[in-house]
């Protein structure tokens, strides 16, 4: 079981490089955005995600999302997002 439970963890070691080195090398040129979101407790800034590779950013300033982007609501935008793992 020890086994397969490392072999496991070194299956999901390479997809999490795999999909670094994607969103590492994407053009990003298919750019969404969610706007800032207010709510009760808790304010969400704009974020963007690439929907070629997931990447994503979130904030007032984006460094590597600096395309047109396409607005979309914060659910759509969030559940592209949830593939990003690079972090430049
Ligand atoms: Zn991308």
């Amino acid at each position: 079981m020890q086994r397969l439970a490392k072999r496991l963890q070194d299956v999901q070691a390479q997809h999490k490089a795999a999909v670094a080195e994607a969103q590492r090398t994407c053009p990003h040129t298919s750019v969404l955005e969610a706007q800032s979101k207010n709510g009760i407790l808790f304010y969400w800034p704009p974020l963007r995600v690439c929907q070629a590779c997931g990447f994503t950013e979130e904030g007032f300033h984006f460094r590597v999302l600096t395309t047109t982007a396409l607005e979309v609501s914060r659910d759509q935008a969030v559940e592209i997002g949830r593939r990003a793992v690079w972090a430049p």
